[in-house]
C-alpha cells in the first residue's frame, strides 16, 4: 500500500519525452508549481527512475525511439509497482484513433501538443486529486475490511456464548423434564410419564394386533399404619424399599411408576397372555412379603395388585388404568388383602351400578326419600308385643322400596350412614313417644334402633342422642340400640366411654347378630350391655346342623349368666318357635309373627293383642 503519497510534501512527477526543450520548458513550469520534476527520455530510463521512487505521476509522449508511448504505457501498466501510477498521454497526434488506443493501453487522459501549461496543470491536479481520492478510498476500504473483521468476530464471539447458553438452557429444560417426568422420592417414572408410556402402548396395540401388554396397579395394605406408627420419614424409606423390589421383579423392557402414595404402577410389555402377567404379580407379591429391614425398624407390608389386559377397545390410557384399579379393589376385598385379581368387564358394570347409587343416595338424603318400618319384638313369657325394630327403607323414585342390605354399606363408606341414621332415630323415637303416652296401651313397649358403627367414630353422638331426646320428649329407659360386634370389637376406650354415657341415660344396649363376629366373651362381660340378639343365620339352621344346634342353648346360657336378656332374630316357623321357648330365649322377632310394617299399622298391631 503506497502510503507516501500522503506524507510526501511535495508530488512527484515522471516527464517522459525525447525532445529536451519540452522537457526543459514543461519541468521548469511544474517545478515552478510546486512538483517535484524527473525527466526520462526512454524505456531504460523510465525503468531506473521508478525503481528509485515511484512516481506519483506520468506524462507521456507517444513519439519515442525504440520503444514508443503506447508500449511503456503498457509495460508500466502490466508492471505490479507501476500498475496504478496515472499515465497521462502527451501528444501532437491529433487522431481519434491515437487518443483511442492511449486510453486502451491504459492512459488517464489526453493532452495534444502544442499545450497550454494551464491545461496541463489542470489536469495533472485533476489525476493527482483522483489518484488521492481513490487512495483514500482504498485506505477507507481497508479500514472498513478491519472494521468489518473486527465485528465478524466480534459477531463470532456473541454467537458462540449465545451457543453455549442455548445449549445450558437445553440441558437445564431437559432437566427440569425429566423432574416433572419423575417422582423425586423413588426417582422412578411418575404418574405423568406413565400415562404417556401406557398411550403409546395403546396406539401401538390398536396398530399391531400381535403385540400384548398388561398393566398392573398395586396398593400397598395398611400402609397408612406404618406412617402412623413409624412415621413419616419410615414410611418414606419404606416406599424407596419397595420401589427397588419392585424393579428387581421386573424385566428392564418393562415401565414401573410410582402413581402417588403408596401406589404403584406397571406396564408389562411384549408379552404373550395373561399368565405371564399373573406370574410376575405373584412374583413381586412373594417378594414384597419379606421383611423390610430398614434404618431403624424391620417392616412388614403385603399390597393387592389389579391386573388389566391391554385391548385395543380402550380409548384412553386412563380408563385401562381405571380398570385396573377396580380389578385392584377386588383382590382388597373379596380375597383379603395380599392378592391379585384380573379385570373382568362385568366388575366394569357393578363398578359403574354402585356409582349410580351412590350419586342416587345423595339425592335421596337431600330430598328424604327414607321410611321406616317396624317390626314386633315378641315376649316369649307373655307371647305379646314387647316392642319395635326400626327398619330403614329407601322408597327410591324408579326402584320403588329398596332393603336396608343393599345400600347401608355403601351409606357407611360414603358417610351418609350419620344424616340417615339419625333421622331413622329421630323418627322412631317420635313413634315410641306416641306409644308411651297412648291412653290405649298400658305395658311400656320398647323401641329399637340399629346404630352404625361409623356413628361411634363422631365425636357427636352422645350430644346427638341426648338432643333427639330432648326434641322427642321420650323416656329413654324404652329406647334400645342396637350395636354389631364388630364396634365392640374395637376395644377402644372412646367406645367404652359412649357405652357408659348411654348406660347413664338408661338407654339399653343391644349386641346385634350375636354370632357372626368373634366377641370375647370375657370383652364382653367388661361392657354395659343388656341384651344379645342370636343372628337369623342360628335360628335358621337350629334344627337342621346339629353343631349350630348345640350353639344356641350355649348362646342363651352365656347371655343369661352376664345378666343378659337374649332374643332371636329371624323367626319364621312355628318349631323354631317352640324351640326357642324351650331354651328359655327371652325374645323373638320374625316373619312368623310380623314383618315390618308402616308405621301407621304399629298401633294396629298392638291393638290386636295377638298372643303367640
Ligand atoms: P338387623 O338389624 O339384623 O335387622 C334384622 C333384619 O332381618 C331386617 O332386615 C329384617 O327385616 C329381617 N328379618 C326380620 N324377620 C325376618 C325373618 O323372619 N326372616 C328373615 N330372613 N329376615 C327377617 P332389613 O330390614 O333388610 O335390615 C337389614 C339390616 O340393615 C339390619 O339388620 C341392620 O343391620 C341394617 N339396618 C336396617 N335399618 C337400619 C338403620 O336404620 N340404621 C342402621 N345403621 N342399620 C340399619
Ligand atoms: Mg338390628
Ligand atoms: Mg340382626
Amino acid at each position: 500500500m503506497n502510503h507516501e503519497i500522503f506524507e510526501r510534501d511535495r508530488q512527484d512527477i515522471l516527464i517522459i519525452d525525447c525532445i529536451p526543450d519540452n522537457l526543459q520548458i514543461l519541468s521548469s513550469f511544474l517545478t515552478e508549481k510546486g512538483y517535484k520534476v524527473r525527466q526520462a527520455c526512454n524505456w531504460s530510463m523510465v525503468l531506473t527512475a521508478c525503481q528509485t521512487v515511484l512516481p506519483d505521476l506520468i506524462l507521456l509522449d507517444i513519439m519515442l525511439p525504440e520503444v514508443d508511448g503506447y508500449e511503456i504505457c503498457q509495460r508500466l501498466k502490466n508492471w505490479n509497482l507501476t500498475a496504478d501510477i496515472p499515465v497521462i498521454f502527451l501528444s501532437s497526434l491529433d487522431n481519434v484513433f491515437d487518443k483511442v488506443k492511449a486510453f486502451q493501453v491504459g492512459g488517464v487522459d489526453y493532452i495534444t501538443k502544442p499545450f497550454h501549461f494551464e491545461e496541463v496543470l489542470v489536469r495533472v491536479e485533476n489525476q493527482l486529486a483522483l489518484k488521492v481520492a481513490r487512495l483514500k478510498i482504498l485506505q477507507l476500504n481497508l479500514d472498513l475490511e478491519k472494521k468489518v473483521k473486527e465485528r465478524t468476530c466480534q459477531l463470532e464471539k456473541a454467537l458462540y456464548k449465545l451457543q453455549q447458553e442455548w445449549n445450558q438452557r437445553q440441558q437445564l429444560q431437559s432437566k427440569l423434564l425429566e423432574i416433572a417426568l419423575h417422582d423425586s422420592l423413588t426417582g422412578l417414572p411418575n404418574r405423568v410419564l406413565f400415562l404417556k408410556r401406557l398411550e403409546q402402548a395403546l396406539k401401538r396395540i390398536k396398530l399391531k394386533p400381535d403385540y400384548h401388554f398388561a398393566v398392573l396397579f398395586l396398593d400397598c395394605d395398611r400402609f397408612k399404619l406404618v406412617n402412623d406408627s413409624f412415621g413419616h420419614l419410615v414410611g418414606d424409606e419404606l416406599l424407596v424399599a419397595i420401589a427397588r423390589r419392585l424393579e428387581a421383579s421386573l424385566s428392564p423392557f418393562d415401565t414401573l411408576a410410582r402413581f402417588g402414595g403408596d401406589e404403584f404402577t406397571i406396564l408389562l410389555e411384549n408379552i404373550k397372555d395373561i399368565r405371564m402377567a399373573t406370574a410376575v404379580a405373584e412374583n413381586i407379591l412373594q417378594k414384597l412379603s419379606l421383611p423390610f429391614r430398614l434404618s431403624r425398624h424391620e417392616v412388614f407390608i403385603n399390597a393387592s395388585i389389579g391386573i388389566n389386559w391391554g385391548n385395543p377397545n380402550y380409548e384412553k390410557p386412563e380408563y385401562l388404568l381405571r380398570d385396573a384399579d377396580i380389578a385392584m379393589y377386588r383382590a382388597k376385598k373379596a380375597f383379603g388383602k395380599a392378592r391379585y385379581h384380573v379385570f373382568d368387564p362385568k366388575m366394569h358394570q357393578e363398578v359403574t351400578e354402585l356409582l349410580e347409587l351412590e350419586n342416587d343416595l345423595r339425592k335421596a338424603v337431600e330430598r328424604q326419600e327414607f321410611v321406616v318400618y317396624y317390626q314386633p319384638i315378641i315376649s316369649l313369657a307373655t307371647g305379646t308385643i314387647a316392642g319395635f325394630e326400626a327398619l330403614v327403607r329407601w322408597r327410591h323414585p324408579v326402584r320403588g322400596l329398596v332393603a336396608p342390605t343393599s345400600f347401608i354399606s355403601i351409606a357407611e363408606e360414603t358417610g351418609l350412614i350419620t344424616p340417615i341414621n339419625t333421622w331413622v332415630l329421630k323418627s322412631a323415637c317420635q313413634i315410641l313417644y306416641i306409644l308411651q303416652n297412648h291412653p290405649a296401651i298400658k305395658d311400656s313397649v320398647t323401641m329399637s334402633v340399629n346404630i352404625s358403627p361409623r356413628l361411634f367414630s363422631q365425636p357427636d353422638l352422645i350430644a346427638t342422642i341426648d338432643e333427639v331426646i330432648d326434641d322427642t320428649k321420650i323416656n329413654p329407659a324404652s329406647l334400645e340400640l342396637e350395636i354389631t360386634e364388630s364396634v365392640l370389637m374395637e376395644n377402644d376406650e372412646n367406645i367404652k366411654t359412649i357405652l357408659h354415657e348411654l348406660q347413664k341415660r338408661k338407654i339399653k344396649l343391644v349386641m346385634d347378630d350375636f354370632g357372626t363376629g368373634y366377641s370375647s366373651l370375657s370383652y364382653l362381660h367388661s361392657l354395659p350391655l343388656n341384651s344379645l340378639k342370636i343372628d337369623k343365620s342360628f335360628v335358621k339352621y337350629m334344627q337342621k346342623n346339629k353343631q349350630i344346634m348345640g350353639l344356641v342353648p350355649a348362646m342363651i346360657g352365656i347371655a343369661h349368666s352376664m345378666g343378659m336378656s337374649v332374643s332371636a332374630e329371624g323367626v319364621e316357623t312355628q318349631q323354631q318357635l317352640m324351640q326357642l321357648k324351650s331354651l328359655n330365649c327371652d325374645f323373638a322377632q320374625g316373619y312368623l309373627f310380623s314383618p315390618a310394617v308402616q308405621q301407621e299399622l304399629v298401633l294396629d298391631l298392638l291393638a290386636e293383642g295377638t298372643r303367640w
